[in-house]
């Protein structure tokens, strides 16, 4: 039997008496403030061994000088192998089948999702044949066509088909490349059935918000018959679904031009009518003005208000306004479903802002349901940090 390979550790990183804690209990970041020292050659993006106090490994990382230096790939002692890749997102592709997000009804998933599948620093999203890798760490950046190839590699091996593999570079478009293969945009996906076109060189993130299919599938369900309005409609997944489950009017709403340019190529793709069902380019806050009891079911997705603590308080007063704003003018009995996929406001301070603005509506409100991210974005037990996406569904007397 041949020996096994392993990853190149370029340095060691020794942490504070006492520091270790979060660690061992499998917290995968490692704070510049608990280090004692470093090897001093050590580059962003270099893979380290951490030792306690005691020098006792405690596991492995992609170091990067910051605030979060370390960014843990395995905890204890054993070495990281150099198939470490291959193996994680193998076991990823079989969370995301045993958890059936994928079938023949829908070939678009989040693959890897960060801390959650053991992999900080990785986003992985699959549309249908194409791989889509977006870097959140030097590390990964470093190890993308290693990456690349191993996300070929374990989907082909388990029957699926892939084209291309598409880096997305988070810093500026002109990095951003194919790694394998090639392919063209939009390209078509399925999602509950329900089709979509996906730009991931030009579109947001990487070109479709996978964390909602859960949420746009429940929305379906409640849609029947009902007048609706999409606001921060990205690429309109939201008014789909509604007109797929008989919703009598579905109205979209988007800053972006291109956002709504998109949400009427996706209608016309599912066989609905962009001209009846409108599609503004409008703010939201602006088109909510003079549209009293008009709609009898709202979705308010906005972007993240804050994507740091120290703009946490304006975030929160954003969501109360555009809430009380929705509240005050939705037809009696109509519903609300609200989201925040701010990772600062927590789940307790987002429902804290839902009663404020209920309070300042003055409207008797009832929630139906508390709203979060699917299977394909899991959170680690040790890193409740994973979990930014909130929702409820309002039913407004
Ligand atoms: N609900 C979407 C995702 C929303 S992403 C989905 O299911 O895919 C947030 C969107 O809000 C972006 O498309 C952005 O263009 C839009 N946006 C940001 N600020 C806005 C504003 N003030 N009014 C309307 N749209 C806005």
């Amino acid at each position: 039997m041949s020996r096994p390979n392993f990853v190149n550790i370029q340095g060691t990183i020794t942490l504070k008496q006492g520091r270790d804690h979060s660690v061992k209990r499998f917290h995968p970041w490692i704070f510049s403030g608990a280090i004692q020292s470093a090897t001093e050659t050590l580059q962003d993006g270099d893979w380290v061994e951490v030792l306690d106090a005691r020098k006792t490994v405690v596991g492995f990382g992609h170091y990067q000088k910051g605030t979060i230096t370390v960014r843990m790939l395995t905890f204890g002692t054993d070495k990281p192998q150099a198939d470490l890749y291959e193996t994680k997102l193998k076991k990823a592709l079989q969370v995301r089948t045993e958890a059936e997000v994928i079938s023949d009804q829908t070939n678009a998933y989040r693959l890897i999702h960060g801390e959650g599948d053991g992999l900080p620093g990785l986003i992985i999203d699959v549309y249908h044949d194409v791989a889509i890798i977006q870097a959140h760490s030097a590390g990964m950046q470093r190890d993308r066509a290693q990456l690349a190839a191993a996300v070929s590699k374990i989907l082909t091996d388990a029957g699926f088909r892939n084209r291309a593999v598409y880096f997305k570079s988070m810093q500026e478009k002109a990095a951003s490349e194919y790694l394998t293969g090639m392919a063209a945009v939009p390209h078509v996906v399925l999602e509950h059935g329900n089709k979509f076109l996906i730009d991931w060189e030009e579109g947001q993130k990487t070109g479709f918000f996978l964390d909602q299919r859960e949420n746009r599938k429940l929305l379906g369900e409640m849609a029947k018959g009902k007048t609706v309005l999409n606001t921060f409609c990205y690429t309109g997944g939201f008014s789909v679904y509604a007109l797929q489950s008989g919703a009598k009017l579905v109205h979209s709403v988007d800053a972006s031009e291109k956002a709504i340019a998109l949400t009427r190529k996706n209608l016309e793709l599912n066989g609905y009518d962009p001209t009846t069902h409108a599609c503004a380019a409008e703010d939201t806050f602006d088109f909510l003005k003079d549209k009293k009891e008009v709609y009898d079911l709202i979705i308010l997705d906005p972007p993240a208000f804050a994507k740091h603590k120290d703009s946490r308080h304006q975030a929160v007063k954003g969501y109360q306004r555009l809430n009380a704003e929705a509240m005050k003018m939705i037809k009696p009995g109509g519903i609300i479903f609200t989201f925040s996929c701010s990772q600062v406001v927590d789940r307790q301070l987002f429902y804290d802002t839902i009663v404020s603005a209920g309070i300042q509506a003055g409207r008797q409100i009832k929630v139906l349901h508390h709203l979060s991210q699917p299977a394909d974005h899991p959170v680690s037990l040790y890193h409740p940090e994973g979990e930014y996406l909130k929702g409820l569904v309002l039913y407004v007397e």
